[in-house]
């Protein structure tokens, strides 16, 4: 966008800070706004109300940051997590921006320091939790001062349909009577008609404007797998991610530990998260995540809110998650940065039948239940796909997508399907048979004709379809039953330790009138199996013989930065920084401020730092 871009310098040069174009420029280093960044900002600056639905890395940060910084006051910033504020607050300091954190963990004078700073007008922003802003302690603390914006942050939270529900989101909505004429704005990575709606009527936003964008993450390449040996299977997924960081997703706690265990004795240095850790551990684990580069965090979905490390480079899923939308969520943690990222799901029967229980063994009422099951269904969809993954999530949201995306498992190796016709009736019938008492282990024996103490002592031996299905491998009838499932054609009784049922239509596949055709699983062993990311690896993916080296070097520079201010290295500099750096050699503050990514404020402190690390290097 040449036009935009001188448009923006000549900005700089004649006007203040209070033009958000040469904010941008100066304070970020950013030459250009993203998408819908400009609107949104444009609005809150001139005083009106906005809703922000942006995906995951679309840079919502910058719409309350950019008009705190031009309106005239404190800009407070609604945010669930301590942790992730003190991170949040560092790397605001970073660019020179005058920013604080009101929260329980502040000594008595730090506290002092924040009111005297607020009382006098300089603080640009404020981060707060929601427990504390509806106080009247947090009234007094603000006094006369003036505020600029409030900024609800993963205003999701808000919603009971959603999974991270605080109730004291819901309190929120007294902010609108309490300090009338001041902008507020709600922000999300959630997309669902429901939780939207629920974030406007609660926090009482019916005339602010809606912005929304594509939820589409193209820089994430997609990829579900059959479980088979699930272990072996993650080892080769991460395998192709030596030496960046990534998060590995179990169900339930003693997973999460088996996991991370047996990682460390594989040569993989990982670390362990969930709910039921001491939180002095949990917290080490999730800075140590935030701070080292090449860290596999295993954890359950207890485990990710508000994480805003740009280069997370992978999340894997070895266990299925509980919605389309918490799909979309947790892999969305990848790749924030806009630098390739993979995403990686083994899955199999157990899967399946496991989620059914919980769901009907759980204690909500039917109608619920049906929205559950139709929610694990539409994910069953997703995985047992012969499309594009991504056109099939992006539906999920009712956005229309091409397809071919080339960037998921299934458009890169298109899959095979055949005509499952003759070995769908046969799997039915054994079910049939049987008198839908049993679950697929005792069902492939009987297709197999495998005679043992089961098949004998119910009399199944002697059945028609005993050995009707020598002509398949037994995976093939895991296969089978596994998509009969998703297809709705069986269901799994949970009151009867999982045997299978055959639902109505059924009927239409044993009388002919319906065919049905199979994905072929793919070999899961062996190198037959190309991987997604043959065609995507990670930041250094750009970078080739010395480039590389010199983005090594600076590398570790960062690192040393880091360690001693004790933040993560992407607040120094993020990583597409740095490969711009390894790739344009800088040597000059000028040639510095000409790559995205260097303000003004981290050119004065770093500037020196890494000049000489490029200058030292091309000796
Ligand atoms: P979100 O909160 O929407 O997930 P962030 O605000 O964390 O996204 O932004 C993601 C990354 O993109 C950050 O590293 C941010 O600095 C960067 N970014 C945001 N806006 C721009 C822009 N206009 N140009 C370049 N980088 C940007
Ligand atoms: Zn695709």
């Amino acid at each position: 966008m040449p036009q935009s871009e001188s448009h923006t310098v000549a900005l700089f040069e004649n006007e203040g800070m209070d033009n958000p174009v040469s904010v941008l420029k100066r304070v970020y280093g950013y030459p250009a706004f993203r998408g819908k960044q400009a609107a949104v900002i444009d609005r809150v600056v001139s005083g009106g109300d906005a809703v922000v639905l942006f995906p995951t890395g679309a840079g919502k940060s910058l719409c309350f940051q950019i008009p705190a910084l031009c309106r005239d006051g404190v800009g407070i910033v609604v945010s669930p997590l301590i942790a992730l504020m003190r991170d949040q607050v560092e790397a605001l300091k970073q660019l020179g921006v005058r920013a604080a954190a009101l929260n329980s963990s502040l000594s008595r004078e730090e506290f002092m320091d924040v009111r005297r700073a607020i009382a006098r007008g300089e603080l640009d922003l404020l981060y707060v939790t929601p427990e504390r802003i509806v106080t009247p302690a947090f009234k007094e603390t603000i006094g006369n001062a003036k505020i600029s914006l409030f900024a609800i942050d993963e205003a999701h939270c808000v919603s009971q349909w959603g999974h991270d529900f605080r109730p004291e989101y819901r309190e929120l909505g007294r902010l609108a009577q309490e300090y009338p004429g001041v902008p507020r704005m709600a922000l999300t990575a959630t997309a669902d008609p429901h939780t939207r709606e629920d974030i406007i009527d609660k926090l009482q936003l019916h005339s602010a404007e809606v912005f929304t964008t594509s939820f589409d993450r193209p820089n994430i390449a997609y990829e579900i797998v059959e479980r088979d040996q699930p272990r072996q299977q993650l080892l080769r997924f991460l395998s192709r991610h030596k030496g960046s960081s990534g998060i590995v997703y179990c169900l339930s706690r003693a997973k999460v530990e088996d996991t991370a265990e047996w990682l460390n004795t594989q040569g993989i240095k990982a670390l362990a998260y969930h709910a039921g850790m001491e939180r002095a551990v949990r917290d080490a684990n999730q800075d140590a995540f935030l701070k080292e580069e090449d860290l596999c965090l295993v954890a359950t979905v207890a485990f990710g809110m508000g994480i805003d490390k740009p280069n997370v480079r992978y999340v894997a899923h070895l266990d299925l998650p509980g919605s389309v939308e918490a799909y979309y969520q947790e892999t969305g943690r990848a790749g924030r940065d806009g630098l390739p990222s993979d995403v990686w799901m083994a899955y199999g029967m157990a899967d399946v039948i496991q989620r059914g229980r919980m769901i009907d063994e759980g204690s909500s009422g039917n109608d619920i239940k049906r929205v559950e099951r139709a929610k694990l269904n539409a994910l069953l969809a997703i995985c047992e796909t012969a499309g594009c993954r991504r056109q099939a999530i992006l539906k999920h949201f009712g956005e229309a997508h091409g397809g071919q995306c080339g960037n998921c498992d299934t458009c890169l190796k298109p899959v095979e399907s055949w005509d499952g016709t003759e070995a769908a009736i046969k799997a039915l019938a054994a079910i049939y048979r049987t008198g839908e008492r049993f679950g697929t282990g005792h069902l492939i024996d009987v297709l197999l004709g495998n005679e043992n103490e089961k098949t004998s002592r119910f009399g199944h031996v002697d059945m028609p379809v005993f050995g009707a299905g020598k002509d398949l491998a037994s995976k093939t009838w895991q296969s089978v039953y596994r998509q009969l499932l998703a297809a709705g054609l069986v269901s799994v009784d949970h009151t009867a330790f999982g045997a299978l049922k055959l639902e109505a239509e059924a009927r239409a596949v044993f009388k002919r009138e319906r065919e049905v055709h199979f994905r072929k699983d793919r070999p899961t062993t062996g190198k037959a199996s190309r991987s997604v990311s043959a065609s995507s690896a990670n930041a250094k993916a750009a970078l080739e013989g010395s480039d590389m080296e010199l983005f090594e070097a600076l590398r570790r520079a960062r690192m040393e930065i880091a360690k001693d201010l004790g933040v993560p290295p992407y607040v120094v500099f993020p990583d597409t920084t740095l490969v711009s750096f390894a790739i344009e050699r800088p040597t000059s503050s000028d040639e510095l401020l000409g790559i995205s990514g260097v303000g003004q404020s981290k050119l004065e402190r770093y500037g020196d730092t890494f000049i000489e690390v490029i200058r030292n290097f091309e000796r």
